[in-house]
């Protein structure tokens, strides 16, 4: 099968006019998952990465088991309040609504190669807002990683001095 098979698509989720990439249906299935992962991990194998930053909560399902895969480490980027520890904070407009995100100020340390990986592409305000905050902490952005891309939505075009990565684009 090929991975945009295990891919379900939802019209007007969570509003009319949004058509909704469901990747719950890729994640329940081992071998889609695992098929995901596998062609990531080849996507980026020419990158040199010490540490994978992913935003939440589905850039924890991606980030996390290719960290793991490529034996570094895994940074979480969460939605404000949720870290425990000193923050920064950076404040996004999504596909639909807005939201801020955080990381923890000893998150990176200086010079650290960082990929950035997320499921999905859409607007690019997610990943132009977690590349910020890793840039403030001094990470090197390397790129970032998605499974899918949203090209009607242009979101690379937020994102022109990144390497953007991804398996499968959607109209
Ligand atoms: P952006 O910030 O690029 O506009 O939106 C991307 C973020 O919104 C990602 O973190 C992604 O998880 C979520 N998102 C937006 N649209 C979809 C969609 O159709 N499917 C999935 N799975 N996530 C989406």
């Amino acid at each position: 099968m090929n991975l945009k098979d295990y891919i379900r698509v939802i019209p007007d989720f969570p509003e009319a006019g949004i058509s909704f990439k469901d990747i719950t249906t890729l994640l329940q299935n081992g071998a889609g998952y695992k098929k995901a992962i596998d062609e990531l991990k080849e996507l980026v194998a020419h990158l040199k990465i010490d540490v994978i930053a992913g935003p939440e909560a589905r850039g924890f399902v991606v980030g996390a088991p290719l960290a793991y895969a490529l034996g570094v480490g895994f940074i979480p980027i969460r939605k404000k309040g949720k870290l425990p520890y000193e923050t920064i904070e950076a404040g996004y407009n999504l596909e639909y609504g807005n939201d801020s995100l955080a990381m923890h100020t000893d998150a990176i340390q200086k010079g650290q190669n960082v990929l950035i990986a997320d499921d999905l592409l859409a607007t690019g305000g997610t990943i132009s807002t977690s590349v910020n905050l890793v840039r403030q902490l001094g990470g090197n952005i390397v790129g970032a990683a998605f499974l899918i891309e949203l090209t009607h939505l242009n979101g690379r075009e937020k994102l022109t001095d990144v390497e953007v990565l991804t398996l499968l684009s959607y109209e």
